[in-house]
């Protein structure tokens, strides 16, 4: 089915949080944008599914980029930029900490205190947790001091370091860096130093030695400036007043509309064609779906580039997760407890399938999530598919349950009587993200295989296919939800001037 009427200045393929700020800001420079997205509903991995009367996030909790000052409160921006604005409750601690060697430690919103907890387990490394730390404000602070657009854009980069020569500078330098060697800088003690593995590997999946310094200066400083802020009403709201404010400015979205192929003519993207057959034709063509997706599936093995090749030979796919959706008796939840933790029992297992277990409690900040007297606990663990795949209903449901357990029981060490106060119990595998997410092998997301020089290997937007470019977490900078709005900013900054609309 061919409707040669329906040519658009820009076809997103997927409608996550990086799809979703490209066609919002491509929109409101009034490009005529349609976004396709193969689930019922949008946000990708910031989406949520309700169960008994609970209101479940199915990835992200932990948000940055909802403050209000500087340029980093990306989301923030996002929402502005058509018209949106949700309400949100200030977090007062990042995570708790539960890890070996008996390290309990808060990252609490106030940077001092967070220095303090710190430093009181590790008071002959005082100076250099500070000087460590700080460096990670030198490259915040010079992000923050920026509109944060696509360095792929000439005259936009100079433009910045014509206006903010000491913060380019500043960037270049620490744009092939990773944090293990800046810690090491000033951090001798060998607990210490896996603490600050911990810190990175909770968000970025590897170790401080792999993990890009720029995307540490944003995390280790933003939880402390915009601060980690959770939107009421959990956290699809975001994407929900994104397509609102889409749809206002003549967008359009369509829903289980799963893009099957990109359409190439003399080498160039030209169009998609869906599962149904329905054909439409852009004049430049967004994936948001993970590079594994989009040049292998969407695009057929013997027509990816061969940059592309070398990309997958530097990164690899993150593992998935093991998630565990649960309803409890508030009884269950000591008084003060944080909204996140990590725990861990052994070093060794940190990076190991159901070696790190992370926890969100959305509810101590949105009760509403959750029927009265009850909370949300969403647990979970990293999981590859390989050891879901080939089983029968029953091995894989008896597999699922064991793994469950395994979970809930450690988790008793920080919340006794979990067990016994459970209401409702929801698990994921590695396959219901790859099913409901629609990625690969439920990725995570892309991790480089060896160390590389920081976030030089991650690609911007365009892509080696004219008029095809990619957006979200297989591009700069990477996962998290503030990381794929800046690569949203990016792809439709970088779309908008290839265009010539919005100047
Ligand atoms: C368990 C978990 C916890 C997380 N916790 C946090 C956190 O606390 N804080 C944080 O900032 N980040 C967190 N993240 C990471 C964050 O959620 C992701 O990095 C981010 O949401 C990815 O956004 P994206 O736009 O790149 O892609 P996605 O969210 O994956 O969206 C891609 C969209 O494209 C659609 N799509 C794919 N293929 C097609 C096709 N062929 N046709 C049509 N549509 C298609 C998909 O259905 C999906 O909606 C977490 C992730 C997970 C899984």
């Amino acid at each position: 089915m061919t409707n040669n009427n329906l040519v658009f200045d820009a076809i997103i393929i997927g409608s996550g949080m990086g799809g979703l700020v490209t066609a919002t800001q491509l929109a409101a420079k009034g490009a005529k944008v349609l976004v396709l997205e193969r689930y019922l509903i949008p946000g990708g991995s910031a989406s949520y599914f309700e169960q008994h009367g609970y209101h479940f996030d199915v990835g992200a909790s932990m948000i940055f980029g909802l403050g209000k000052n500087g340029t980093t409160n990306l989301l923030t921006r996002a929402l502005d930029a058509v018209n949106m604005q949700i309400e949100t409750i200030p977090d007062p601690v990042q995570i708790h900490y539960h890890l070996p060697d008996g390290l309990d430690i808060k990252v609490d919103r106030v940077y001092d205190k967070f220095l303090q907890n710190l430093t009181a387990y590790f008071p002959q490394e005082a100076r250099g947790i500070r000087r460590f730390y700080n460096e990670c404000w030198q490259v915040f602070n010079c992000l923050n001091s920026m509109d944060l657009l696509s360095l792929e854009e000439p005259r936009y980069l100079m433009r910045m370091f014509f206006q903010h020569p000491l913060a380019c500078f500043g960037l270049l330098k620490y744009l092939p860096k990773n944090v293990g060697d800046i810690a090491r800088r000033y951090i001798k003690d060998p607990l210490l130093l896996k603490f600050i593995d911990m810190e990175c590997y909770c968000w970025s999946v590897v170790p401080a030695s792999m993990t890009p310094m720029i995307n540490a200066g944003m995390v280790f400083s933003d939880r402390h400036y915009g601060g980690v802020n959770y939107p009421k009403g959990g956290v699809s709201i975001i994407a929900q007043k994104l397509v609102e404010g889409l749809e206002k400015l003549g967008g359009q979205i369509q829903y289980q509309a799963r893009v099957k192929k990109i359409i190439l003519e003399q080498g160039r993207a030209v169009g998609v064609e869906l599962a149904n057959g329905q054909i439409y034709r852009g004049k430049r063509i967004v994936s948001n779906a993970t590079r594994w997706d989009t040049f292998g599936k969407l695009i057929p093995v013997e027509k990816i580039p061969n940059n592309e090749k070398v990309w997958q030979q530097r990164y690899e796919k993150s593992p998935s997760f093991l998630s565990l959706h649960i309803g409890v008796k508030s009884s269950v939840l000591p008084q003060h407890t944080e909204c996140h933790h990590i725990l861990l029992e052994d070093w060794a297992k940190m990076t190991a399938a159901e070696g790190t277990i992370f926890v969100s409690i959305p509810t101590l900040l949105d009760p509403d999530l959750a029927p009265p007297g009850h909370h949300i606990i969403h647990a979970f663990t990293p999981h590859w598919i390989d050891g879901w795949l080939g089983l029968s209903t029953n091995r894989y449901e008896a597999k699922k349950e064991a793994a469950a357990w395994r979970i809930i029981d450690r988790l008793e060490q920080i919340f006794p009587g979990l067990d016994a106060g459970l209401d409702y119990l929801s698990v994921g595998t590695p396959r219901s993200h790859r099913r409901f997410l629609g990625r690969e092998d439920g990725t995570y997301g892309p991790i480089p295989r060896r160390k590389l020089r920081g976030l030089l290997g991650m690609p911007f937007n365009r892509t080696a296919i004219p008029g095809l470019y990619c957006v979200g977490d297989s591009t700069f900078p990477g996962q998290g939800l503030n990381a794929v709005a800046f690569s949203g900013f990016a792809c439709a900054h970088r779309i908008a001037v290839d265009l010539g609309i919005g100047k």
